[in-house]
């Protein structure tokens, strides 16, 4: 028999749980053990073993190896050897990162994997999906993608779209009761939840009945593969310029060999030199390295709770010039407390802050009992029927479990002794329409004692008081005249003004017939508008600060929400969002404006109030057109379009739902804007650090290349032995060039306009300061072999050391260089400590091959003396020295002008 044709107490027989306590600990184990984890088979992934020998793929491997086994064959066997050294050591580094860069990526899917409500040992619990097993009782909600295949045994105008499994986009309602027919498709099903659909609208209960690759969609999970990580726009510019870079650095060395050739040298010389040259200079690493340095960035931002989900939003973060953020939750703290009722021309003050339900009710000078007051007394009561949150006290704690706009009534409905298990003693909840934010209302349907029926709603006041046609005053029903809708709405302006979220409750009767077949619309018209809360919500204290560090940093910061345009104005003020002429629109006047027309006002525009998440999309479209990288966030279904569109959509980890969260690239973990500027900051560093080591890389190479061969032209030895080509490449490249990846920001990352997204790898005069610095490395290097040479032509292998040192060390002076966009000297070097010891660790290394006798036939080094290391240095020293003159003569110039 199908789980859809059983009633639901024969599915919970047939998969032995209890509907009001769940599974046991020792139940689940059992079955996990039976059935394995709730998850979908992956593809392999390399093993380490695996990822090791693809180091030795690599093209440039395989060319050393042909190298190493001619010198071999030529019995040339202390290079052979030296050589295989290196290639195996170059196997290793790569190996490293590579599976650093692995590992963090996998240890990022951890950290977004979906979580699922879950019923065990008695309590509801978050738990990762994949933990279900057959059983289980889940909640879903609103916004929720399933986890497993599930019977619904409660379902509270439960929507479920199931395109991922049907195609068919429309959801489709849910509800437990059992299906007689037999054989019928997914699509029909209607008292089932299936793996992979996501939830539209409402929420239910339903009992796991099916796990993993068992599920209807683990069947066709061959299918669909997914967590592919996207290549970076930078990774893929560098693979293009990759291309030609070793094209470039090929013609280079051919020419250096055919010129050495032409001038005497010997053919195997100048066949290892060239093999060794073209693995030196071609910057075959670089990808791998920005993959390291992007991975290393992102675990710093899961430090400051930003987890990033696509790579690619690294980089675009960077550029971002626009961030439109939710106001409730991410620039406020969502912990609400109702501080003023309005109820037929009279205002009432609650005291007492947070969800302790302590506080008193005065009429501004003195204390009330509400109970004595029946308007008063009505507004509260019929606020918490119509709130589900639930408030806990743990040792001595109020916690909140659901909507704060809820809880806050809840407990200004205990602060005058009410509560909601004896309200339902009262009366009975028979239906609810649940909250929605582009309807922004939500009703129930309760039962008295006496059989009589009553729709009570709540929500957005302005919207509410449209669908009512009286209100109670003075404890009577009125007809809403002009003049009483008026005076509402002076008191939802008056509310809203003091930055207090407003939220109104209105009533009626109905019949008993009517009940059944109700709809929200029907149920949210005619009402009699009963009165008004007003609640605050306090800024977080962190984000006035850094709404200030993105308007310095040249990020314009919009506040999006769907509350009253007064509540908005205040905070947006409070915040210094909006400045002197900034202008505020509403939802409706939105609505009417064409998308070219936003266009033109949009850059005056800095906060949209009332507004639907629908309407997020024609935002994020109307800044993009202005050209505008835009960052948004969100955390709803109906968020999920604009979150997809914009360039970098942000997700709530705390409030999101499982779709708001596919549909961005980064979650806040802490739902915090602050969190935002803080990754923004990250982004824009990474960057940087990233162009900091191309410029090292390639500067570095550059110098290598030119050394050879302005030697050959000038018909000299040979100023380098290839085997110590490679060593510059392995050590004095490689060890540096990763600690920049790590170096911390410069003090101006926040104080400069963003980056443009169509920058170029060699923008901002990269290219120049790579062939500038490369230049004077090769020609100081250069100098030193030929001052050395001429003063002692019979010890070849002496000037030949001395220029490897020069190359060496001017390199590794030139790593501080890059640090900084202006000037070495802007910038303090024990600041990074990675650095520091790469660079010691670099330096003793080429002691060791100097100085330390086993080393130096391997390299072909004697050791230099005392004296001329003074030389050295200064040679070593004279490229900075030279750069950051003519960068000060030229900031004096332009200061001059
Ligand atoms: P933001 O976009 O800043 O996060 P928001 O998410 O708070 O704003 P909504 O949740 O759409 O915006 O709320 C809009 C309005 O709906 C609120 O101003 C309030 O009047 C009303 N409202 C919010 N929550 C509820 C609720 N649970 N029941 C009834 N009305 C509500």
């Amino acid at each position: 028999m199908n789980w859809y044709e059983m009633t639901v107490a024969d599915v919970v027989q047939n998969t032995k749980t209890d509907p009001s306590s769940g599974l046991s600990t020792f139940e689940v184990n059992k079955r996990r053990k039976k059935y394995g984890l709730n998850e979908m088979k992956e593809r392999e992934r390399p093993s380490a073993i695996q990822l090791f020998i693809r180091q030795f793929k690599d093209f440039m491997v395989l060319v050393l190896l042909a190298a190493t086994l001619i010198s071999g064959l030529l019995g040339e066997y202390m290079d052979a050897i030296a050589i295989m050294a290196i290639v195996f050591l170059n196997g290793i580094l790569g190996f490293i990162q590579e599976n650093r860069a692995e590992k963090s990526l996998e240890a990022l899917k951890e950290l977004s994997a979906p979580h699922v409500t879950v019923l065990r040992e008695g309590e509801w619990m978050k738990i990762p999906s994949k933990e279900l097993v057959i059983g289980d009782i889940v909640k879903i909600t609103n916004g929720d993608r399933i986890a497993a295949d599930l019977r619904i045994i409660k379902a509270n105008s439960l929507e479920i779209e199931e395109s991922a499994l049907t195609g068919e986009s429309i959801p489709v309602l849910k509800t437990s009761d059992r299906i007689e027919q037999k054989n019928i498709g997914i699509g029909d099903q209607t008292n089932m939840a299936f793996m992979g659909t996501v939830v539209t609208r409402g929420s239910g209960v339903g009992i796991v009945v099916q796990t993993g690759m068992k599920t209807a969609m683990g069947q066709i999970a061959n299918l669909i593969q997914t967590a592919e990580t996207l290549a970076t726009p930078l990774q893929r510019k560098l693979e293009q310029l990759g291309k030609i870079l070793i094209l470039v650095a090929l013609l280079l060395t051919i020419l250096v060999v055919v010129i050495g050739v032409l001038q005497g040298h010997q053919v195997y010389q100048m066949f290892l030199a060239g093999v060794s040259l073209a693995v030196a200079a071609i910057p075959e690493g670089l990808p791998a390295i920005v993959t390291v340095a992007l991975s290393l960035g992102v675990q710093r931002m899961i430090k400051k709770k930003a987890i990033v989900r696509k790579l690619p939003a690294v980089e675009t973060l960077g550029c971002a010039s626009v961030i439109c953020s939710d106001k409730t939750g991410t620039m406020t703290q969502n912990k609400m407390t109702v501080t003023h009722i309005w109820v037929g021309g009279k205002t009432w003050q609650v005291s007492g802050t947070g969800y302790e339900p302590h506080g008193e009710f005065t009429d501004g000078y003195k204390q009330v009992n509400p109970h004595e007051i029946k308007s008063l007394k009505q507004i509260l009561t019929f606020s918490m029927l119509a709130s589900n949150a639930e408030i806990k006290e743990k040792d001595g704690r109020y916690i909140l479990d659901g909507d704060p706009t809820e809880g806050a009534l809840m407990t200004a409905g205990r602060k005058a002794g009410f509560t909601k298990s004896s309200l339902l003693k009262q009366f009975q909840i028979q239906k609810e329409f649940p909250f929605d934010s582009t309807r922004k209302m939500m009703s129930v349907v309760v039962k008295d004692r006496n059989g009589k029926h009553y729709v009570i709603t709540k929500g957005a006041p302005d919207l509410l008081l449209n669908n009512c046609q009286s209100v109670l005053w003075n404890e009577k029903q009125v007809p809403l005249s002009p003049s009483f809708k008026q005076n509402i709405h002076q008191a939802i302006d008056g509310l809203a003004s003091k930055a207090l979220r407003t939220i109104a409750i209105a009533f009626k009767p109905i019949t008993n017939e009517n009940v059944s077949t109700l709809s929200a619309f029907e149920a949210e018209s005619n009402l009699t508008f009963i009165g008004l809360a007003g609640m605050i919500d306090p800024p977080r204290p962190e984000v006035k600060q850094a709404i200030k560090e993105c308007h310095d940093a040249g990020i314009k910061t919009v506040m999006i929400t769907g509350d009253h345009v007064i509540t908005a104005e205040a905070i947006a003020k409070e915040l210094k969002i909006l400045p002197e002429n900034g202008k505020i629109i509403d939802g409706q006047t939105l609505s009417q404006l064409s998308i070219e027309e936003l266009e033109d006002m949009i850059d005056h525009i800095y906060v949209f109030a009332r507004v639907s998440p629908e309407d997020k999309l024609k935002i994020v479209k109307a800044f993009q057109n202005r050209g505008h990288v835009v960052a948004m966030t969100g955390d709803g279904v109906n968020d999920a379009p604009a979150i997809k569109a914009s360039d970098i959509g942000i997700s709530m980890g705390m409030t999101g739902t499982d779709v708001a969260k596919e549909a961005s690239s980064l979650i806040l973990v802490d739902d915090n804007f602050a969190t935002i500027q803080a990754a923004i900051k990250e982004g824009r560093n990474i960057y940087e650090n990233i162009r900091k080591f191309i410029r090292y890389l390639l500067a570095s190479n550059v110098g290598e290349i030119l050394v050879m061969l302005f030697a050959m032209i000038l018909a000299l030895p040979l100023p380098l032995v290839p085997i110590q080509i490679l060593w510059v490449n392995l050590v004095t490249d490689g060890l540096p060039a990763m600690a920049l990846g790590l170096d911390p920001p410069e003090g101006n990352v926040m104080k400069q306009k963003p980056r443009n997204p169509q920058e170029g790898v060699f923008a901002r005069k990269l290219g120049w300061k790579i062939l500038s610095r490369g230049f004077l490395i090769g020609v100081m290097t250069l100098l030193a072999f030929i001052i050395l040479y001429q003063r002692d032509p019979e010890n070849l292998v002496y000037a030949q050391t001395a220029a490897f040192s020069t190359l060496v060390l001017s390199q590794l002076i030139l790593v501080f260089d890059c640090r900084s966009e202006t000037s070495i000297f802007d910038r303090n070097p024990f600041e990074n400590v990675y650095l520091m010891l790469a660079v010691l660790s670099s330096l003793l290394l080429m002691l060791a091959v100097i100085y330390y006798p086993p080393l130096q036939p391997i390299f072909h080094t004697v050791p230099i003396q005392l004296r001329d290391w003074l030389l050295i240095g200064t040679l070593s020293a004279i490229p900075t020295f030279l750069l950051a003159g003519s960068f000060i003569t030229r900031k004096a110039n332009e200061n001059m002008l």
